[in-house]
């Protein structure tokens, strides 16, 4: 008997692999579930969302382009999805629907299981979209010593940075006192020639998509950082292509995919399943 009915929204969403990783984490747990898709345009998307809460549905992930749709249509959200600006897990409780967002919980869990250091780690984030911001909360919990937020469009990467400072969540929060004090900058790409080294670069832009990645000067990868592409494709990315060149370990962003899932899972269920069995198997 299906203990959850849970399914992704999104458009386009055949591609998805969510369904997979989810049966896969539900066999490791013993639960039994129901996965589906669910394609919805922006406009259709809360009826489609209410339909599926009427019909029984307990839980889903959102995707492009529904995450910031997702954050109103929620009941309550998290604080991290709140600092996202984006919600990408649905979480039916006795209050309503409760709005979470997973995707840096999944990059965290995903650099601990390659051993990546973050404690006190000079970070560089590449890119200022809603994946960037769905991860310097978790980074910064992770401790992380230093971030620098670079892109294209020095002013999406400034607005980020602002945001970060007015909201009083560099460190100087009484609710995660863990955090501490952290320098977060917003550079131009191309000022990155003067600040360097780093330990952790993470690609957080969309150019792998097209073949291509941000144009860097090489200097950032002189003291060798792990360079991590959140894009995932079956082949290397330009990006991982460029830093393994330059000597560089390197990971794509499927593991942080798995990641965010398990921690959805996890809102779900209570069971937290292992994202080193699902890598195994869904590679
Ligand atoms: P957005 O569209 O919100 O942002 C895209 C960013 O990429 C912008 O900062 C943009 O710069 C930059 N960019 C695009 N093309 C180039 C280029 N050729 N050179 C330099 N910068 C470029 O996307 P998201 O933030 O939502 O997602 C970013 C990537 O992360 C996507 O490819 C997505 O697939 C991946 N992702 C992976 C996840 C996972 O689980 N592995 C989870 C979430 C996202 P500008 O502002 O100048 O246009």
């Amino acid at each position: 008997m299906v203990q959850y009915k849970l399914t992704v929204f999104g458009s386009p969403i055949a591609h998805s692999r969510s369904p997979e990783i989810h049966q896969c984490f539900a066999r490791e747990c013993g639960v039994a579930i129901e996965y589906t898709r669910s394609l919805a345009s922006a406009s259709a998307f809360p009826e489609i969302f209410r339909a599926f809460a009427d019909d029984g549905g307990v839980g889903a992930n959102v995707t492009l382009p529904l995450k910031e749709i997702a954050l109103r249509l929620a009941d309550s959200v998290s604080e991290r999805a709140r600092l996202a600006g984006a919600v990408n897990t649905l979480v039916k409780t006795e209050q309503g629907w409760h709005g979470d967002n997973t995707d840096g919980a999944g990059l965290v869990m995903d650099l601990q299981r390659l051993q990546v250091n973050l404690a006190n780690a000079r970070v560089l984030i590449l890119g200022a979209g809603g994946a960037t911001r769905g991860v310097i909360q978790p980074l910064l919990s992770a401790h992380v010593g230093e971030l620098v937020i670079a892109n294209r469009t020095l002013a999406k990467a400034e607005a980020i940075v602002a945001e970060w400072q007015q909201s009083g969540r560099n460190g100087k929060s009484a609710s995660q006192p863990q955090t501490g004090r952290v320098n977060i900058t917003a550079l131009a790409l191309d000022d990155l020639r003067l600040h360097q080294p780093w330990d952790l670069i993470i690609n957080a832009t969309s150019a792998s998509l097209g073949g291509e990645r941000p144009d860097v000067a090489d200097q950032v990868l002189v003291a060798q950082p792990f360079c991590y592409d959140m894009v995932y494709s079956d082949a290397p990315t330009a990006f991982m292509t460029w830093a393994q060149q330059h000597h560089c370990a390197v990971a794509d962003g499927f593991g942080m995919l798995v990641g965010q899932a398990a921690e959805s899972f996890r809102l779900w269920t209570g069971h937290r399943p292992s994202i080193e069995h699902a890598l195994k198997l869904l590679r």
